[in-house]
């Protein structure tokens, strides 16, 4: 029995009730990727796993492989983020990156830099400033996107490959990136990037957290950086779900 136990770190990304008193988590790992497991009993009053196993917990777990779902045998907290739970906008700021991270990642596909983002913005999440939260999202959504494959193209034109200028640019979501003045506006489906929010852009996704956490943003480069990031995941992730359709499709046929 003994073999088929292994321990892990883990972030709890969801849960749902299973059965009377069992629960169903999602939990992102450092090494396994993300894992689905079955922690019995946690909602009796006497569970003592109950309070390791919270929403957003970083813990240590101990899980025994079953058959058809994983069971958790033991948990213990790491590192419960508690100022997470202290107001509404953290809270619901938390339920956003387990979220983006759930919808991003796959199962048994072990991802480190995901787990590290993830737990590093769960930590500036809870302790940060308004201001810091607001740019611990946007960077961990802009590094999300960059590992899992979906970097936006922020300094070359993603029509004709040219270096891009400090000028009034384009924005192409479907393409996945900036065009040049000359390409932008042919393209029906190209917004126009004001030079503010691209270079608000190209700093998160370039520099290190330390140099950013100081940044103070004017509010229309807040909203307009927010907007394009949002736009862009949203039709990241729509592509994403249709590219595992058709997979699941293809594989069934
Ligand atoms: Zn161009």
């Amino acid at each position: 029995m003994n073999d088929r136990l292994f321990n892990t770190d883990a972030i709890i990304l969801r849960r749902s009730d299973f059965g009377e008193a069992d629960r169903l988590l999602t939990v992102f790992t450092p090494h396994r990727g993300k894992l689905r497991l079955v922690a019995k009993g946690v909602r009796k009053t006497k569970s003592k796993k109950a309070g390791h196993i919270e929403l957003f917990t970083h813990a240590s777990l101990q899980v025994a492989t079953g058959r058809n779902l994983d069971i958790l045998t033991q948990a213990d907290t790491v590192q419960a983020y508690r100022a997470l739970r202290d107001d509404l906008d953290k809270i619901s700021h938390a339920y956003y990156v387990t979220e983006l991270v759930d919808k991003f990642t796959e199962e048994h596909d072990p991802h480190y830099p995901i787990f590290e983002l993830l737990a590093l913005t769960l930590a500036r999440l809870a302790d940060g400033s308004p201001n810091e939260q607001f740019l611990a999202l946007r960077f961990m959504e802009i590094h999300l996107l960059g590992l899992t494959g979906f970097q936006p193209q922020l300094f070359l034109c993603v029509d004709c490959g040219k270096k891009i200028e400090p000028v009034e640019n384009y924005f192409h979501i479907s393409r996945g990136g900036v065009m040049c003045p000359d390409c932008g506006q042919n393209h029906p489906h190209a917004d126009p990037i004001p030079l503010g929010t691209l270079k608000v852009l190209r700093f998160l996704q370039t520099r290190p957290w330390e140099q950013i956490a100081g940044v103070q943003l004017k509010a229309d480069t807040r909203r307009a950086v927010e907007n394009l990031l949002l736009r862009y995941i949203t039709f990241t992730l729509e592509k994403k779900l249709k590219s595992v359709d058709f997979l699941r499709k293809l594989r069934k046929g």
